[in-house]
């Protein structure tokens, strides 16, 4: 499993070293572990967690700059924060999850695999983006699996500092880029790529989106919990 999972990963142009396979490992275990208690995940295969979680993640790994501040919101079981923090130390990672029970989760991962420069926050985006320290002070929000994109958009743009970038992780995305169109520009921020990449050695398609802020948000944004997603902005 430790040869397949380095092959794939260079196959990203991501060559592993055996510390990083060991954490990644280390991590796989955590996760299957705790999952047989508390529901982190439905992938549980070895192969399908390499693929699906660790390798999906680190697909990201090409878009972020040396030494930058990323926050990944609703991180669950910390995909792709995890995975990217594993292979990137100088990067400064924060994940959010308003779900406490994953947090415990993400700490025990954070101190057994002795990661630096990592962090997590318990609390919903719409609440975690008004606070001072965490609104507009980070270079990039990453988000897979949480929302529809004119909701995403909602609760990951406003932690963009002007000139940062949402990279969003989607599996389908033709209409929903449509009906957020809209929701980006009120947020200040501009679709500057869409990129599709296939997972090494499988034929699962993913779509990166990449948004990029081009002014400070309204300080009416994101509006109050649970109306991002009831009442996407159109
Ligand atoms: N990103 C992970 C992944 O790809 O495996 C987790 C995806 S899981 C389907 C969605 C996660 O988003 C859940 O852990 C949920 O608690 C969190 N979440 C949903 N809405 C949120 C919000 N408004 N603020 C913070 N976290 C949220």
């Amino acid at each position: 499993m430790k040869t397949l999972f380095k092959n794939l990963a260079s196959e990203l142009k991501i060559e592993l070293t055996d510390e990083q396979i060991n954490r990644f490992f280390k991590y796989k275990k955590l996760l299957v572990e705790t999952n047989k208690y508390m529901n982190l995940t439905t992938i549980t295969e070895d192969r399908d967690i390499i693929l699906k979680h660790f390798i999906d993640s680190l697909t990201i790994n090409q878009y972020i700059e040396n030494e930058k501040k990323l926050i990944d919101v609703g991180t669950g079981a910390g995909f792709p924060g995890v995975p990217i923090k594993i292979i990137r130390d100088d990067v400064e990672i924060t994940l959010l999850d308003s779900l406490n029970k994953r947090l415990n989760f993400l700490n025990t991962v954070i101190d057994e695999l002795k990661l630096k420069k990592i962090n997590t926050i318990h609390g919903r985006a719409e609440d975690v983006a008004h606070f001072n320290e965490y609104r507009e002070q980070f270079d990039y929000v990453t988000a897979r699996a949480v929302a529809n994109l004119a909701t995403l958009s909602e609760l990951c743009i406003p932690f963009l500092k002007v000139g940062g970038i949402f990279i969003c992780m989607k599996a389908n995305i033709e209409e929903e880029i449509e009906n957020a169109k809209n929701a980006v520009k009120i947020l200040g921020a501009e679709i500057i790529a869409i990129d599709q990449c296939i997972l090494p050695e499988s034929n699962i398609e993913r779509n990166i989106i990449l948004i990029k802020k081009v002014k400070n948000t309204l300080s009416n944004y994101p509006r109050k919990a649970g109306l991002p997603a009831k009442f996407p902005l159109k």
